[in-house]
């Protein structure tokens, strides 16, 4: 059944990196809708890369290996047989299965996909640079999409895919020193790392990729003065290995399923604990629990979550997410030869004189203050969940009216089990979505492309069934 012109149907897409771009794709793969239209909205970032595959430096690799990558939940290949064709043609295919390529390059195949899709598609796309400031509903479960520059869009089905949030700032006492030219709020801000000083010591907040992706680039620029990186355990993402990565998506579960697993989280870290003791490889172990880890999550009391954030988290991350082997070598050349300096410690302020930022924090364990002076401090914590504290003015203003509520951690969005928002009169919005990394504190696994292509088709999905249905009772 095709959908006829008078029951045109506006869905309206807000942010266009991989989430945003990706459900567009599966909702014009879908041959049974025609004669919708898809506004595709993007305030910043080159569609579709978003911010992880902007980079133009092959210096930043996928920590995933090319065998997982694809964008298609339904065509697990694609992005393998890209690489065929664009990849060195002479690699071996077993081989190129489980390469850890440069983001840029997969930035690539983003654009090519999603370019191809929009040209044959049957669906008319539309593409906006532009933010949405707000949405407003009216009496008919529709919406007014608020943009930037005082248009305004009428939508139908309305799908969120803000993305990684900003990163919050870390805590010190004189925070006039967030206005200071010294301080890199974004560390994706291409032109302003670019303009670091080389001739000063630079402090980078944050030991995890993010912050050893533009220590590798800071150093790349030529960095006369050692590059500081400082987290509260001073503890380095862990790298991939050969062998781990080709058992990658075996199936093996090492008697660790949803069933065996303990509800008390320190329990089942022991069990975990226990089954690597077993095997060659910690990596095998960890990469068994991917495909159970978002029911395992949502399994949990509220207390055992908070339990795990508070004592897992951290050695969870370093374990879980880790580095591309080319990548975990190159730090540990500049670590070894004192280019980079690890600290395990907590910040207790910064100050400025002329042009130059002073650090003040504790060693790990300790209670003096130590103090340190660079030219540059960089912002490298991770992504704020807090609604409250937010500086997204779409989400600002859909906090403030109630549309948007913090879900049972008291951050991010809360949804039903589908992606629908659910508002502060815990209506479920059946017609409005949300996905991607934004969903970390209720699913848990919910930022890499191998659970972001399901959402993007589960998505596309339940709007393509709402619209048939819609039309059916129209017809009848
Ligand atoms: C540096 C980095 C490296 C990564 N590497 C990998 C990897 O190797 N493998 C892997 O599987 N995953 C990786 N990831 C995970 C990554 O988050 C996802 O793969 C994916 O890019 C997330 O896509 P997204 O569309 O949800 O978010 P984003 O890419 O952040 O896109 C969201 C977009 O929404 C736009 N937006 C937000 N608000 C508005 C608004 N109000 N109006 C209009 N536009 C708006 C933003 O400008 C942005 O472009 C990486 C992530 C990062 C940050």
């Amino acid at each position: 059944m095709k959908i006829e012109n008078h029951q045109l149907k506006n869905i309206v897409i807000i942010g266009c990196g991989f989430s945003g771009a990706l459900t567009c794709v599966n909702l014009i793969k879908n041959q049974q809708l025609s004669n919708c239209n898809i506004y595709l909205i993007e305030k910043k970032n080159e569609i579709p890369k978003g911010l992880a595959y902007s980079t133009d430096t092959n210096l930043h690799l996928l920590n995933v290996p090319v065998k997982n990558m694809s964008a298609l939940e339904a065509d697990q290949n694609d992005f393998l047989e890209y690489c065929r064709l664009k990849w060195d043609k002479k690699c071996n295919i077993d081989e190129l299965k489980n390469y850890y390529l440069p983001r840029a390059f997969y930035g690539d195949y983003l654009k090519e996909l999603v370019n191809e899709s929009i040209k044959n598609s049957q669906i008319k796309v539309n593409l906006i640079k532009n933010e949405v400031l707000n949405i407003i509903p009216d009496l008919q479960n529709n919406y007014k999409v608020i943009l930037a520059k005082g248009d305004t869009i009428n939508a139908n089905y309305i799908v969120m895919a803000p993305g990684n949030l900003d990163y919050g700032n870390p805590h010190i006492t004189n925070k006039d020193f967030f206005n200071s030219p010294l301080y890199v709020q974004n560390p994706w801000d291409k032109a302003r790392l670019a303009k670091v000083n080389k001739n000063e010591a630079v402090l980078i907040i944050g030991t995890a990729q993010t912050a050893i992706d533009i220590a590798l680039v800071l150093n790349d620029q030529g960095l006369k003065q050692p590059i500081y990186m400082m987290s509260r355990h001073g503890l380095v993402s862990q790298p991939h290995t050969q062998e781990a990565t080709q058992a990658m998506g075996t199936g093996q579960s090492f008697g660790l399923t949803l069933d065996t697993l303990s509800k008390n989280i320190l329990t089942a870290l022991k069990q975990v604990r226990s089954a690597i003791t077993k095997v060659k490889d910690w990596r095998l172990v960890i990469d068994s629990l991917r495909p159970i880890t978002q029911a395992y999550w949502a399994s949990l009391t509220l207390t055992e979550k908070h339990r795990f954030t508070r004592h897992v988290q951290v050695i969870w991350d370093i374990h879980r997410h880790r580095l591309a082997m080319v990548v975990a070598r190159d730090i540990d050349k500049l670590i070894k030869n004192q280019s980079v300096k690890i600290l395990a410690g907590r910040l207790v302020n910064i100050t400025q004189t002329n042009n130059l930022a002073h650090i003040q924090y504790k060693l790990r364990h300790h209670d003096s203050i130590e103090e340190l002076t660079v030219g540059t401090v960089i912002n490298c914590t991770g992504p704020n969940f807090n609604l409250n504290s937010l500086t997204n003015p779409l989400l600002k203003n859909l906090s403030k009216d109630g549309f948007i509520v913090p879900n049972e951690l008291g951050v991010s969005i809360k949804t039903d089990n589908i992606y629908n928002v659910v508002n502060s009169k815990n209506e479920v919005l059946k017609n409005v979505f949300v996905l991607g990394p934004i969903l970390k504190p209720q699913l848990f696994e919910t930022v890499a492309i191998p659970e972001l292509r399901k959402q993007t088709q589960i998505v596309a999905n339940k709007v393509k069934d709402l619209i048939l249905e819609e039309v059916k009772i129209t017809a009848n």
